[in-house]
């Protein structure tokens, strides 16, 4: 049995839902494809999912950043009102020292924001906090039920995608009931996973995390973010999230207590003397190279490799893509944020045939990589 597709996108955590999202708002036909039967079984299903601005002073990551989380914070509340939780987001600095900083910081805060006393902090429910930032229109996904709600809207299928064809002008998956799906674009949205294609010049590494929800009925109205986040008490859960560890395999050995050190680092910032462990959530985070998201075509790196050997001594030829293969990956620790955003992105490319935007293009770490070869 065949099937035909415009576009097949593998992989449903947030940056596969949103793609396919994107895709077929444009008027695609499309497939989204996981191993698992439920969205958001990656990093996309541990995430706290927090989407408000990133601080700083102005480095060109936090310029892209707070462009994404413009557009996202339109588009959770438009299309999936009922998963995004406006609930402002607090960024508390994490002691005097950082406070100071803050006053650099605010000439970079590019969206809507005020300050918070220490007074005010102390009624919220905030303890041992300085001046801080209070982004009103940041919020909160509920992140495995936003994923799934996206996947309603569009075709999915359940299996593992071991391997593609690309021949006669399409894409060709076989999948293990032996049906053939085909395309004319795959896009690539696998998260830290990459087994189909040498695509080693992108440098996707994961970053372990984990992550608790907590029964509570402490009045907690505003998320805060201090160097952990803690979101507002949400229908009696409040989240705590979330730890960082470099990791290559899969899975991390937490020894049964993976939210010890979270749970003592948000009990100084509220009252946790009711809180009870609902779940524990762990994943693995997507990173490029450089930090910034991919979403792009992808480089034919044996191919440009075998063609052009100079390339590894500082030569420039022409580069060469795989045909209609595209990524939408490296979103790093801010999933929720970049996803949407990228995901128009890469569909304006797709169907409108527009330039991929050079900060997001994979492209840029190309001849950098194979000269480090
Ligand atoms: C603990 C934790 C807390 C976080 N908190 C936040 C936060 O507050 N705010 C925020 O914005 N982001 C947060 N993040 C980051 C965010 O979760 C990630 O950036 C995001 O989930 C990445 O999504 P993704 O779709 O790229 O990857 P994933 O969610 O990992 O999805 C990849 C999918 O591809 C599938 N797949 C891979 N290979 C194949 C194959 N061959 N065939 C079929 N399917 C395949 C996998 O099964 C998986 O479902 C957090 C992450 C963690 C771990």
């Amino acid at each position: 049995m065949s099937k035909a597709y415009d576009t097949i996108i593998i992989g449903a955590g947030i940056a596969g839902c949103c793609t396919a999202f994107a895709l077929q708002q444009k008027g695609q036909k499309v497939l989204l494809v996981d191993r698992s039967s439920v969205a958001a079984s990656g990093g996309s299903g541990a995430a706290g999912a927090f989407v408000s601005p990133k601080i700083g002073k102005g480095s060109a990551l936090q310029e892209l950043t707070n462009e994404a989380y413009e557009y996202a914070k339109e588009f959770y509340p438009k299309y999936f009102p009922k998963y995004f939780h406006q609930t402002g987001v607090i960024r508390i600095p994490k002691d005097s020292e950082d406070a100071k900083k803050f006053q650099a910081y605010e000439a970079f805060n590019t969206s809507k924001y005020r300050w918070v006393n220490k007074e005010e902090l102390k009624t919220l429910g905030i303890k041992n906090a300085e001046e801080s930032f209070l982004f009103e229109e940041a919020g909160v996904c509920d992140a495995p039920e936003l994923c799934n709600a996206i996947l309603k809207q569009v075709s999915f299928r359940q299996f593992d995608v071991l391997s593609l064809e690309y021949n006669d002008n399409h894409w060709t998956i076989l999948n293990v009931q032996h049906s053939t799906l085909n395309a004319r674009n795959i896009v690539l949205a696998t998260g830290y996973q990459n087994t189909l294609f040498d695509m080693r010049y992108m440098g996707v590494k994961g970053t372990w995390g984990s992550r608790g929800d907590y029964y509570s009925k402490l009045k907690l109205d505003v998320s805060m973010h201090k160097s952990i986040s803690v979101s507002a008490n949400i229908n009696g859960i409040i989240k705590i999230g979330a730890s960082h560890v470099k990791a290559k395999e899969p899975c991390v050995v937490c020894n049964g207590k993976p939210l010890k050190g979270l749970f003592k680092t948000a009990s100084q910032m509220v009252d946790t003397s009711d809180f009870r462990l609902k779940e524990t959530f762990c994943g693995m985070r997507s990173g490029s190279k450089d930090y910034f998201p991919l979403a792009g075509k992808v480089i034919d790196a044996p191919f440009m490799l075998e063609e052009y050997p100079a390339i590894t001594r500082g030569a420039k030829p022409p580069l060469k893509h795989i045909n209609n293969l595209y990524v939408c990956n490296g979103l790093g620790g801010r999933g929720f944020v970049f996803a949407p955003l990228m995901a128009e992105w890469l569909a304006e490319s797709i169907v409108d045939g527009k330039k991929t935007d050079k900060r997001v293009d994979p492209d840029r770490l190309f001849l950098k990589w194979c000269r480090k070869l």
